[in-house]
């Protein structure tokens, strides 16, 4: 099983296990987690995190986990920020995927995904996300979700797939996990007490309240744009409407007036990300999912006014997708980006690519060149040397 698949599993398992159909406060329900609090080992909520362990172990040696410490250290503080009760007791990995994810197993085993990471505007949008799922760990939704399930055929499906996400030879690809993880969907009460827990928590801090409905409408409208190739595993496991963002804009009306000033922390949070904004726009181009990719990288001009990185991974996007006019797309986009200044320096390669695919010899080399001279130490300097002399 390759990392993609591995990652893809454990994350649809631990999405999978949040699922509940008990609304805040029902009789019967399990308490609140409390902190530091463990499962009774003799109990069935001790089963469920002992599965979630071993699947944490697989994820902590997957390869995808992103290990920088100032990116971890960052987004633990955000969570501590929101909860500093249940903070020690939450273990926070970014996965490494260019897809938007994030999702929360009822050990306390949360993962973010970097196509997230990417796509939040801001601090207040990621606190938003982290708050939705704490609340599925606090709520006990897994447990619940299994006193539900536990005498039905999904029981036993659930264990064959948590065995074979610890084990090995799970060989699912990416529909059928979906279709699985979509046995366990939340229903719109877990979802609706989600939401509601995760803005309370993240207003609480301080955060912009109008910011949490902005990730969902952000991630909405590139899904409806991008069509279904466009369609995020997020929302596979997570079932968004457009009566759920409504229902965050009210709660961010009414409570926008509680406070005079709000955190946005679109500074901080770019900053933060700024060191790897490159290598993740370079997997989202990469993923192959060039609708929906457009949609964003396109957002993400308007958003942070044109920048060059931009229109780069755009000419890059057109000369991966390589159908009619996208030789010409992409020089355009490239052009963009160097009258812009400061592009990511392999621009001049791919323009070479480009303009050999064009039938374009002389440009094709003059690029090469270029790319040799604004990279003197390119680790693949023999390879485009030896274009540069068939050029000739
Ligand atoms: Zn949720």
């Amino acid at each position: 099983m390759n990392h993609s698949k591995i990652i893809l599993v454990l994350s649809l398992l631990c999405a999978a296990c949040l699922s509940c159909a008990t609304p805040r406060g029902t009789p019967g329900a399990p308490g609140d987690m409390q902190p530091g609090q463990r499962p009774d080992l003799s109990s069935d909520e001790a089963g469920l995190w002992m599965y979630m362990d071993q699947i944490e172990s697989r994820l902590k040696t997957s390869g995808r986990v992103v290990t920088d410490p100032g990116l971890n250290a960052y987004l633990r503080q955000i969570v501590c920020k929101l909860d500093p009760v249940h903070c020690p007791d939450i273990r926070v990995y970014i996965v490494d995927t260019p897809h938007f994810n994030a999702s929360m197993a009822p050990n306390g085993c949360m993962q973010v995904w970097t196509g997230l990471m990417l796509r939040a505007e801001n601090e207040a949008q990621l606190a938003y996300v982290l708050g939705h799922e704490m609340a599925h760990y606090l709520r006990r939704h897994t447990l619940q979700q299994w006193q539900t399930v536990r005498n039905t055929s999904t029981a036993l499906a659930f264990f064959s797939l948590a065995t074979a996400a610890a084990g090995v030879g799970f060989a699912g690809d990416l529909a059928q996990l979906i279709a699985i993880g979509a046995i366990f969907a939340y229903s719109r009460d877990q979802e609706r007490e989600a939401d509601e827990i995760g803005f309370e928590t993240m207003a609480k801090a301080g955060y912009e309240p109008v910011q949490a409905s902005q990730i969902w409408g952000d991630l909405l409208a590139e899904e409806e744009a991008g069509g279904k190739s466009a369609k995020s595993i997020f929302f596979a496991t997570h079932p968004t409407t457009t009566e759920r963002i409504a229902t965050l804009r009210d709660m961010a009306d009414k409570t926008a007036k509680t406070r005079s000033s709000w955190i946005e922390g679109r500074e901080e949070y770019l900053n933060a990300t700024k060191p790897f904004r490159k290598e993740w726009l370079r997997e989202e181009v990469q993923k192959g999912n060039y609708h929906g990719s457009m949609v964003f990288l396109n957002r993400l001009l308007k958003d942070q006014d044109d920048s060059a990185e931009v229109h780069f991974f755009l000419g890059e996007l057109y000369r991966l997708r390589g159908e009619k006019d996208d030789c010409e797309n992409a020089c355009s986009e490239y052009r963009k980006a160097l009258k812009l200044g400061n592009p990511p320096p392999e621009i001049h390669r791919s323009l070479g690519v480009v303009h050999l695919r064009m039938g374009k010899a002389k440009d094709a080399r003059d690029s090469f060149q270029e790319y040799l001279n604004v990279n003197p130490d390119a680790s693949d300097r023999q390879i485009i040397e030896s274009y540069i002399n068939r050029l000739r």
